[in-house]
Formats: C-alpha cells, structure tokens, sequence
C-alpha cells in the first residue's frame, strides 16, 4: 500500500512493512485568487497551467476571493484541478467600497471624464475596488491572515516553465520580501497626483524610509519625479507580513485618505512597488528571471537557453518583454 496524506503534517509511505514517515516542510503559503464568477474557464486555463508546472508538487492552499458569492458550479470545478484545499471567501464591504471621506459625485464626474479621454478603465468603478483592495486589504481577509507567504494568481495568466523548487522557501531562505517577473511603466494619467502624495508622506514620516532604500529604480532626480516603472503586480510572490506592517499600514492609510483611488485610478501595482522601494533595501525584491510567465499582452521568456534545450521552458525567448518598449529591466539591471 502507498498512502499519501497530503496537506497533512506526515507524509505515510508504507511498503513491504516498512514504514518511512516524511516530515511536511512546507511553509505556511497559500495563493491568493482575486477572479470573478464570470472568469471561471480562464482560471481553469490557469489553473491547470499553474498546478502542472508547480503546485502538484507542493499542494499549497488556494483561497479564492470576491466581492460576490461564488457559485456551486465555480467551486466544484476549481477545486477539481488540484489536490490541495480549496477556501472561497467573500470580501466584506468595508474592504470593497466607498470609504466614508469619499466624494461619490466628485469619483463618478472622475470616470466620466476619464472614459471620454479613453483612459484603460478611467470609467470603471469595480476596477478602483478592486485596486483599492489589492492595495489594503488582501493580506488581512479572515481567510489570508493565518499565513505568511503567498503567490498572486489571476485568470487568463499562463506559466510556461516548470519551477523545480519551493518558492516560498527560496523567499525565506533568501530574506526575500517580494518577487516579481516583469517590470514596466505606469499610464501617467491614472495617477497625476501620486507621486506628490508620496512625497507628503516621505516628509511627514522619514523614520520608515530604509536607509539603504531602491528608491533610484524609479526616480533618477532624487525623487523629484517618479519615472513610472513598477512591479507588475498580477504576478506577485511575497511576504505577507511586509504589508500588515505599521508602515505599510500607514502608507495606505495616507494614499487612501488622499482619495486617489477614486478621484484618479491609482493602481494596486505601482502602491506595493514604491512601498517596497521606500521601505526596503534592493536585495529584498527579487526578480524571477527563471519563470517563464505571460499576462497578455506582455511574458517575460527565460532566456538561458539550457531551459529551452532540457525541455524545462515552452515559451519563445525571442517573445520577452524585459528588452522591449515599455519595460523597465534595463533599469532594474542598470541601478
Ligand atoms: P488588469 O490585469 O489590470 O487588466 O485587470 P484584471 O481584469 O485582470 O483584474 C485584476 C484581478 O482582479 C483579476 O484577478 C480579476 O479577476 C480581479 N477582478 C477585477 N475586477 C473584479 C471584480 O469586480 N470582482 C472580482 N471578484 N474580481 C475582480
Ligand atoms: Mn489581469
């Protein structure tokens, strides 16, 4: 008999009597699932692309989250892709909605106007929550709270080579805080007073900016200006706890006060990288320069060839948008 216990502690592999018992090292992660009902196929897609090349051999959690109840059948065909728990969480208003210091009349004439520039979603009210809450909230949902590392997944993403390695634990093992695979610029009209915000903060509290901060990545000037390169956030592997930190707290409480969510479109992704270049020292963010990942329109393609000839990578090398117009790695690589 061969019984394997996954998602518990042992691992029992009886055979010929012999009975060896393995200890379960992995770490306390879990990948997070912002998606809607709507998306379902694109995250089976996803999914199935995501467990074959690195979860069936982990089983780390899924927590699947919405701002609407997931259905039967969502949940009954996500949970059938994996062997690992599956936990489908509601996201409570307060974590997706107006905060109270909001101007709803002043947030809607925003999108309006933004739509007739043809701005990328400038007329989208879910988009900004959704924004808001990637930016505040993910990692304190009842659901996410007891853990400490997590990989950011979203519909329609596609992974295109086999990572042959624990990622939570090469993050811990390195002092990582955060990974990403692609790095590129932000449209400048969806955060006109963003960087001034910034500022604001910075002076009013010096003591959380690291000494030793990356901040050059994004502001050559001395952080007169902001050139717009951030994480692409829709790819994240991280540590939790940097976000429930009292700085970070305090970082988005002062964004969120500001009202740039709504009165403008900040994204989630330019807010966690200025955070992590303000707050950290460069050797905590890492560059996954081995996985190979695609969110249309842009995948960053290992390069090493040996990744290709072994088998190991199906993505086209000479499709990586680290050398193309838009990315920001020539910097990353520079600085
Ligand atoms: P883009 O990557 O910036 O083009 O934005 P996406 O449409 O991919 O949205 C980012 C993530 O948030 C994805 O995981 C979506 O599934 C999710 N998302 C966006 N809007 C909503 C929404 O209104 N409700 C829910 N539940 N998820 C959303
Ligand atoms: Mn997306």
């Amino acid at each position: 008999t061969n019984e394997i216990q996954l998602n518990n502690t042992q691992v029992n592999n009886t055979q010929d009597n012999v009975t060896f018992t393995q200890v379960d090292t992995r770490l306390n992660g879990v990948i997070i699932v912002l998606v809607r009902n709507s998306e379902l196929h694109q995250l089976r897609k996803t999914m199935r692309s995501f467990e074959d090349r690195w979860n069936k051999m982990y089983n780390y959690p899924y927590v699947f989250l919405n701002d609407q109840n997931f259905t039967q059948e969502f949940k009954t065909m996500t949970t059938a892709l994996t062997s690992a728990k599956t936990y489908y969480g509601l996201i409570p208003e307060y974590m997706w909605g107006y905060p109270p210091w909001i101007d709803q009349a002043r947030a809607a004439e925003t999108r309006k106007q933004m739509g007739f520039r043809h701005i990328l979603y400038g007329d989208s009210e879910s988009y900004r929550h959704m924004c808001r809450f990637n930016s505040g909230f993910f990692f304190r949902h009842e659901l996410i709270e007891k853990y400490d590392y997590y990989w950011r997944l979203e519909p329609g993403v596609d992974y295109t080579c086999d990572i042959e390695y624990d990622t939570f634990k090469f993050i811990k093992e390195n002092n990582i805080t955060y990974g990403f695979t692609i790095s590129l610029l932000e449209l400048s009209d969806t955060i006109p007073t963003l960087w001034k915000t910034v500022i604001d903060f910075v002076y009013k509290y010096p003591q959380y900016i690291a000494d030793n901060n990356f901040i050059r990545f994004i502001s050559s000037d001395d952080m007169a200006t902001y050139n717009g390169c951030h994480f692409w956030s829709n790819f994240e592997i991280g540590d939790l706890n940097f976000f429930r930190s009292e700085k970070y707290l305090k970082f988005f409480d002062f964004l969120d006060r500001a009202g740039g969510f709504y009165y403008e479109r900040w994204g989630d992704a330019p807010i966690h990288s200025i955070a992590l270049l303000l707050f950290l020292e460069k050797s905590k963010i890492h560059f996954f320069n081995d996985i190979g990942y695609s969110h249309p329109p842009f995948q960053h393609c290992p390069l090493n060839i040996e990744y290709h000839n072994s088998g190991r990578c199906f993505c086209d090398p000479a499709n990586n948008f680290d050398d193309q117009l838009g990315s920001c790695m020539k910097d990353w690589l520079k600085t």
